[in-house]
């Protein structure tokens, strides 16, 4: 596959291995659960944050750690998606999740039912099965700001028409067809295997890009095909490949990763029990270990600093620090930076946040990788977690970045 436009530099593309079979943890997922037990820290009414209840804590010790159960009222691991879904419904209490207001609108209660499914650990419930569920989940994947940053649907010219193919086995537009369309959607449906990352799809006339992975969910799949599907699948870094694999699949789209956050997990037998489901037995075709994650077999690896170009409309910019793998995707047109873990904003404050305690490498090469974002021309940040930012324009982004890098050379 070529890349259009593509830098010499993925000239060093190596060839793909064959797909493996990867271990997934089985899901059971509900609206309502009758195991479900509010957090006392909601406030009273239909939506209400769980937690973990008993039966969830035997059935988690009766399973080996190579074959997790993840049930409905899994515990909220904090990841703020909610938070900044439906800020005016849910609340950080007491370290979580908590609802602390009920929806007071339709808009509200919409949100609300987005975050519902956005939830990597399945942790918001409601008293009784939303009737309106299924037109919440036709709403994914959802454009970024209507106000804002609308998605773009000129109507197509003659040429375009001609130019895309009518594909008669299917009803759906597949990325070969090359959608029309350009903007920014979010697709919802968190990964816990990516800590509820966030996953951005980018339209585009020469192909869509999804940017990082949500939890593979054949409905989203079947929502992101009626937008043209994926050409690529840009995987900031390492830690929010989550179902990397079934998409990749699913899609048809190449996978793009850096070569310095390529992995491959081992599992020794060592550290297996007689438990282990027979399907995920080690050892097979004789080996003495399986791959069960990892990014080894992604199609496109990026080698050394780049940048690489897509096209004419993304760039790619090698941002190392939080991983030595980290890389930034520059949308030029939309002046979007989607920027992984590199870099987002504070919870707590309107500052930005390296977010020192996970980052894999030194401060001064992730403080130097930010030194490089003062060159790029762009206005919206959109983050692997939390909340994403519109600056005014690119000297007040260029402002936040300064103040951030005050904090770490003035010490
Ligand atoms: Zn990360």
């Amino acid at each position: 596959m070529a890349l259009p436009g593509a830098a010499t530099s993925f000239a060093t593309l190596t060839a793909p291995p064959p797909p493996r079979r990867r271990r997934r943890a089985v899901t059971f997922r509900a609206t309502a659960s009758p195991k479900a037990q509010r957090r006392p820290q909601n406030v009273p009414g239909e939506f209400f944050v769980g937690e973990q209840s008993l039966s969830h804590v035997i059935s988690s010790l009766s399973l080996s750690l190579s074959a997790p159960v993840v049930c409905a009222d899994q515990r909220c691991i904090d990841c703020q998606t909610c938070r900044w879904m439906a800020p005016e419904v849910f609340r950080r209490v007491d370290g979580k999740a908590a609802v602390a207001t009920q929806p007071g609108s339709q808009e509200e209660r919409t949100k609300a039912l987005q975050a519902l499914l956005s939830c990597p650990t399945s942790s918001i419930h409601t008293n009784k099965p939303p009737k309106d569920i299924l037109q919440v989940q036709h709403m994914f994947p959802l454009p970024l700001d209507e106000d804002l940053l609308p998605v773009r649907m000129p109507i197509p010219s003659i040429a375009d028409i001609i130019a895309m193919p009518v594909c008669l086995f299917h009803p759906c537009l597949h990325s070969h067809h090359q959608t029309p369309f350009q903007g920014v959607y979010l697709c919802g449906y968190h990964s816990e295997h990516s800590f509820g990352a966030t996953s951005y799809l980018v339209t585009h006339p020469q192909g869509n890009i999804l940017i990082d992975s949500p939890r593979y969910t054949p409905k989203l799949a079947d929502n992101i095909e009626r937008l043209g599907g994926a050409r690529y699948m840009f995987l900031t870094h390492i830690d929010d490949v989550a179902d990397h694999r079934k998409w990749a699949e699913r899609l048809k789209c190449g996978r793009i990763i850096h070569s310095g956050d390529v992995r491959i997990t081992l599992l020794y037998p060592s550290l297996l029990t007689a438990k282990l489901p027979k399907e995920l037995s080690i050892g097979r075709g004789g080996s003495s270990f399986t791959v069960e994650e990892g990014t080894a077999d992604v199609e496109w690896k990026l080698h050394g600093n780049g940048p690489w170009n897509i096209g004419t409309d993304f760039e790619l910019i090698h941002t190392p620090g939080h991983t030595p793998g980290s890389v930034c995707l520059h949308y030029k047109p939309l002046k979007v930076l989607f920027t992984g873990d590199h870099v987002a904003k504070s919870e707590e404050s309107d500052g930005l946040n390296l977010f020192l305690i996970y980052s894999k490498q030194s401060v001064s090469l992730q403080v130097d990788s930010i030194r490089k974002l003062l060159d790029v021309n762009f206005e919206w940040l959109l983050p692997g977690h939390g909340y994403r930012i519109k600056y005014k324009d690119v000297q007040a982004k260029n402002a936040a970045m300064e103040s951030l890098l005050a904090n770490y050379t003035t010490s």
